[in-house]
């Protein structure tokens, strides 16, 4: 709820009057439990501080991070221990996350031993349970990240991240470094283990034809704003934000034969700075529709249908 997370630009470090770069600006969303809510935007929007801030490996600037009712935001590390059992991260890239000194036993048993009992021979064989669910075997075990391919990385990172039951897990774009040929498997294997497991998931990703098919619900950000959130469905059937359709059209359609029912839309002008942004909507400066009011006032986000909400002073007039 009104999540806010600024850096001190790097250019600004030394200098007494600082400059901010607000990679996420007040944004609010909620993710209901069993869901998969799908985050999207170019890279630089937003998506991956948002995601950090979560799990606080970032601590926000303002606002709140309310999980089972607490707000978790401003805890201290010591209170913090419990809520980081219950959420866990899968990082984008699965060479740069997993130490490469640790055995891979010893990577999903971090949190083993920080956060549950098993000890001994307990805590091994859930070892290898862990390895079993995410298609690997227990003579991996032993072994070392460089030993495994891309694919068989992340499905290390996703039994570290299944290791202590969470409820709730954030996915960093979790496939994108990963051949095309693997991604689909690993999708697919994240949706079974919800299925099984019960999970929640914020699923993060620049691809909104990827975010299509594995979320419930998406919301489009746009230099560290929330621009549109509705159910996965209307957001491909009916966009309504200007960025959003822009988006999408952008998206190749598989079938040569298929004929697009829309234009491409091509986004000219530059992409705004997050570092002191001006007052106004952060995507005036490629937006065709941009009026004076949208230089002056930055839109909130409004529900226009129901579940459907949309960040743009002129959603009615564009949409009509
Ligand atoms: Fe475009 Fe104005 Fe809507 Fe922003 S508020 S998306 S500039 S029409
Ligand atoms: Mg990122």
């Amino acid at each position: 709820k009104n999540l806010k997370k600024y850096f001190v630009a790097k250019n600004s470090l030394f200098r007494k009057k600082k400059t901010y770069l607000k990679a996420v600006d007040n944004i609010s969303f909620d993710i209901k439990k069993g869901e998969t809510f799908g985050l999207v935007g170019e890279s630089g929007c937003g998506k991956s501080t948002t995601g950090r801030s979560i799990v606080r490996l970032y601590e926000p600037t303002g606002g709140q991070i309310i999980f089972d009712g607490k707000d978790i935001a401003t805890l201290s590390e010591k209170d913090m221990l419990p809520y980081r059992k219950k959420i866990q991260m899968i990082f984008q890239d699965p060479y740069a996350s997993l130490n490469s000194r640790m055995t891979v036993a010893d990577i999903i048993g971090e949190g083993i031993d920080i956060h549950t009992d098993y000890k001994g021979k307990a805590r091994q064989n859930r070892i290898f349970e862990l390895l079993h669910v995410v298609g690997l075997k227990k003579e991996h075990a032993s072994r070392y990240p460089h030993e495994f391919s891309g694919g068989q990385r992340q499905r290390i990172g996703i039994a570290r991240a299944l290791a202590i039951e969470p409820d709730l897990i954030i996915c960093d774009e979790p496939i994108s470094a990963l051949d095309v040929s693997i991604q689909a498997q690993v999708v697919n294997m994240l949706e079974d283990l919800q299925h099984e497991l019960g999970l929640t998931y914020l699923f993060i990703a620049h691809d909104l034809s990827m975010v299509k098919h594995i979320s419930d619900r998406i919301g489009v950000m746009y230099l560290g704003n929330m621009m549109e959130i509705t159910e996965s469905d209307e957001l491909y059937n009916n966009p309504l934000h200007p960025y959003t359709k822009a988006l999408l059209s952008s998206i190749p359609i598989p079938d040569p034969k298929a004929k697009s029912t829309n234009k491409r839309i091509i986004l000219e002008g530059e992409v705004g700075s997050p570092i002191n942004p001006s007052a106004g909507c952060r995507f005036s400066s490629r937006c065709r529709y941009c009026k004076e009011i949208c230089n002056e006032e930055t839109p909130e986000l409004q529900e226009i249908k129901p579940g459907h909400f949309v960040a743009c002073h002129l959603v009615d007039d564009i949409n009509k």
